[in-house]
């Protein structure tokens, strides 16, 4: 038996729980074929007891996608030294909330400023943790609420071609409510904003105007011009955000970087890192121009905790883990260089797949712009494609998720992950091949 003050015996249980699932990573089935109902939970039986449940109950029942066949959503794995500094995360278990006593809050922003650098953005953004895009999304919408507030005394109205669902998630926590978000018009045959359509609603406008950007649309992977858009908000004195969730890592590229031209112009920015980066959940930053009116949304001044420059003052959060440590570590192992290789990686898998499924005589929707292909059955209706796609994820060979576009029903495709490899791409070819309906 274990005595329960030894970590090492802990350690190495997960350790061992922990190689058999990575192990077997590559060829396990990308989603299990069925699920048991959900375990339920052993009360008081002991450490190794508890491992053996898992490894029975629940282990043969995740899904691999942290693997490199699983294309659903934007996803990503966890590279090893990733993993690694996560659970180094858990084990030194330092509290970010302040700057009191440690230096993890320095580590932090010294990794936020890293990154700042790498995707080009203005010296002037100030950048925080959080726990993934939309929280840096809410972050960015309360502190362009408390602009618009401040300057304006008024709610501001959200101009936006493509913005995820999590915007509007956003402007419905922060009370400026999701009907003021206004679609601008796309251009054609894109998800990408119609600049000049952006200008016209601009100046149709009165009162303060929030413009969200995108920088890799989730149907398609397109960027929104934000060279064209930066400009445009200046004159209008508008708030320009832009959500590059998973295509800021386009910086990372130097074919795919131009994509990112005029980002430094951005009021606030939102990236990920636990998509394609390939850090452990959860890991994303908000970048903010105005520190100062961020702080007047989120301070939690009190006598007992600390004042300025406590990062618990810039995000919802108070207490919470030192999650930048996973980033810094990829960062600082494999350099620019080796983050961008995935990234080119991943974009031209994306291309080979497109290919490879028009040859199959399936139809792609997009223009293959970064990492994503979204593409249809000949004809078909929504039952016709959640059938196919249910032959597909039977196959165990990758998994794929729905999505609408222009209209159509539609199947998006995401690569993200950086173990993916082109024999990866044969498989999901062929697997498709296999899922076609007869
Ligand atoms: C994934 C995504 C989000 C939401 O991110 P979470 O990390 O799931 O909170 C927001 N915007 C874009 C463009 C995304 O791809």
């Amino acid at each position: 038996m274990a005595s329960p003050h030894d970590y090492g015996a802990a350690l190495d249980g997960a350790r061992r729980l922990a190689d058999d699932f990575l192990a077997g990573l590559r060829e396990r089935a990308v989603i299990p074929r069925a699920t048991p109902a959900p375990p339920g939970l052993p009360e008081g039986v002991g450490l190794e007891a508890a491992f053996a449940y898992l490894a029975e109950h629940v282990a043969p029942y995740l899904s691999a996608s942290p693997g490199p066949r699983y294309l659903g959503f934007v996803t990503g794995g966890a590279t090893p030294e990733a993993l690694a500094a996560d659970w180094l995360t858990s084990a030194w278990d330092q509290n970010v909330s302040n700057r009191v006593g440690s230096i993890a809050a320095d580590l932090e922003a010294a990794t936020l400023a890293a990154y700042a650098a790498q995707f080009g953005l203005a010296p002037s953004l100030q950048g925080r943790m959080v726990s993934g895009a939309t929280a840096a999304n809410l972050v960015s919408m309360a502190t362009a609420r408390q602009w618009a507030a401040r300057t304006q005394g008024a709610l501001p109205t959200v101009f936006a071609g493509s913005a995820h669902s999590s915007i509007l998630k956003a402007m419905a926590i922060t009370g400026i409510g999701r009907e003021r978000l206004v679609p601008v018009a796309t251009l054609p045959g894109r998800t990408a904003v119609d600049a000049r359509a952006l200008r016209e609603a601009l100046a149709a406008h009165a009162g303060p105007a929030v413009v969200v950007a995108s920088a890799g649309e989730v149907n398609t992977g397109d960027f929104d011009d934000l060279q064209a858009m930066a400009p445009i908000c200046r004159e209008a004195g508008a708030w320009l955000h832009v959500d590059g969730a998973f295509g800021l890592f386009a910086a990372f590229d130097d074919a795919l970087r131009p994509r990112l031209a005029g980002i430094d112009g951005a009021d606030s920015v939102t990236v990920d890192f636990h998509k394609w980066l390939n850090v452990p959940y959860d890991s994303a930053a908000v970048y903010v121009s105005r520190p100062e009116l961020q702080r007047e949304v989120f301070a939690a001044s009190s006598a007992y905790l600390g004042d300025d420059p406590d990062p618990l003052h810039y995000t919802p959060e108070n207490s919470r883990r030192l999650r930048a440590l996973a980033a810094w570590m990829v960062l600082a192992v494999r350099g620019r260089e080796g983050i961008g290789r995935w990234v080119g990686d991943n974009c031209r898998q994306a291309r080979t797949l497109a290919r490879g499924l028009e040859a199959l005589g399936m139809e792609v929707l997009n223009e293959i712009h970064l990492n994503i292909v979204a593409f249809a059955l000949p004809a078909s209706d929504a039952a016709a494609r959640d059938a196919f796609l249910s032959r597909l994820h039977g196959t165990g060979e990758a998994f794929m998720t729905p999505t609408m576009l222009w209209g159509r029903p539609a199947i998006r495709a995401a690569f993200s992950n950086w173990s993916t490899t082109d024999a990866d791409v044969e498989r999901i070819v062929s697997a498709v091949g296999r899922a076609l309906p007869a």
